[in-house]
């Protein structure tokens, strides 16, 4: 069975009207049409010769057994956010799927090395607010306790929802035997983001995710009433805060790939009649470089107070939750480049802004590589998002190249 990159989009398409509706996907991880989508993926891996198990944190994993117990891992997700995109995840899962089928067919059911594919658990967090669940547990990198306790909208714990699809999480370590053998770990991806597009490009190399500080920054002036308060005698918190919300720009600008967001203010006591008091305001800042996400973080520090200072303000702040940036393996880039440049002409290597699992991969010590595809109008988590079925076919046809050449390397090293 030669690789059919087409029938990547058909399956595409086939879980899309399995698990979707009006408003676009709705595999939302430990629901019902989550577990629906898994039932769809079992079915077409029962038509291969392969191993296949649940492992203690829920992950999916398909074996193919090689001559070699050393392993090749590719990995996705099924899941999705609600109201979410047709691609996100699962564009990784079912191309994996093809290649899975590839070396099947061409080695006789036993590759040189063996192929593994792994559907992670609940990688968009969409339900209990913790992202990369599965593959943080396959890592070593989860947080069991203060997740079991997690709630969603409903007030179901954590712990009860992923009893419910027979997940116990006192067992989550188990799932760290699913490491043995691990010799690279690849990953296609949706870009996500506009990239791609504007440059015209249908792939590219990932060079790793992106390090994130991420930060609650509360500046304290004082509640005033806004008729009686003269200009010059106010200690407006939001006037300081909204200086830094500009300010951060600024501090971004000065690096190609960085990014800085502020994504919420409140203001107290928020009335029309009141200066403001209080105004607590949330950063996130990201870039793939360590020394210059602490040189970012140093800087909007510095700014808030010199800000606070300007407006007659005390400024504090408290760290929300951070992760220190993932640069890929260099050896899997260049593999990466050789397929992207061979199947689409250029390669071009960006950071990744999102989180994705393969960086709980890299941060458990195995090589890691992701590909990306381009997203039309940069758009994901939404029912709009779409990359060109040619993109699509051609991202297939990439991973199955830098499948195979990292199965070489794999047998060199
Ligand atoms: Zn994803």
């Amino acid at each position: 069975m030669p690789l059919d990159p087409k029938r990547t989009v058909a399956e595409l398409k086939e879980l899309r009207s399995l698990t979707g509706d009006e408003n676009g996907a709705q595999r939302v991880a430990w629901t019902d049409t989550w577990l629906r989508a898994r039932e769809w993926f079992a079915k077409k891996l029962a038509e291969l010769p392969v191993e296949h198990h649940y492992d203690a944190a829920g992950n999916n994993w398909a074996s193919l057994a090689g001559e070699s117990k050393k392993s090749l891992i590719l990995g996705g997700h099924l899941d999705s956010v609600p109201n979410g995109g047709w691609l996100d995840g699962a564009l990784n899962v079912v191309a994996a799927l093809e290649v899975f089928r590839r070396f099947a067919s061409e080695f006789n059911g036993r590759p040189p090395v063996t192929v593994r594919l792994v559907d992670w658990a609940d990688e968009e967090g969409a339900r209990f607010g913790r992202s990369l669940l599965g593959s943080s547990a396959f890592a070593a990198t989860h947080s069991v306790p203060a997740d079991r306790v997690r709630t969603d909208r409903d007030g179901i714990t954590m712990e009860d929802a992923l009893r419910r699809c027979g997940i116990e999480m006192g067992r989550f370590t188990e799932a760290e035997k699913e490491r043995q053998n691990a010799a690279a770990y690849l990953e296609l991806h949706i870009e996500q983001g506009p990239v791609l597009e504007q440059l015209g490009l249908p792939l590219g190399v990932v060079l790793g995710t992106k390090g994130v500080e991420r930060h609650s920054v509360t500046f304290h002036g004082q509640e005033a009433h806004s008729g009686s308060t003269p200009m010059n005698a106010r200690r407006d918190a939001l006037a300081a805060a909204a200086k830094l919300a500009l300010e951060i720009r600024n501090i971004a600008r000065k690096h190609p790939d960085a990014v800085c967001t502020v994504g919420s203010l409140k203001t107290f006591p928020g009335i029309v009649t009141a200066v403001v008091g209080r105004c607590e305001a949330t950063l996130d800042q990201r870039d793939l470089d360590a020394r210059i996400l602490a040189q970012m973080f140093q800087e909007a520090q510095d700014a808030s107070r010199r800000f606070a200072d300007e407006e007659k303000c005390t400024v504090e702040w408290s760290r929300i939750w951070s992760i220190e940036p993932v640069p890929f393996h260099p050896a899997l880039l260049d593999l990466c480049e050789q397929a992207v440049r061979e199947v689409s002409g250029t390669a071009h290597r960006m950071p990744s802004g999102p989180l994705h699992d393969a960086a709980e991969v890299s941060r458990a010590g195995i090589p890691a590589v992701m590909m990306f595809v381009q997203s039309l109008g940069g758009i994901s988590h939404n029912k709009i998002e779409d990359t060109r079925e040619e993109h699509l076919e051609m991202s297939v046809v990439a991973f199955d190249r830098l499948a195979s050449k990292t199965v070489d390397w794999i047998l060199r090293s």
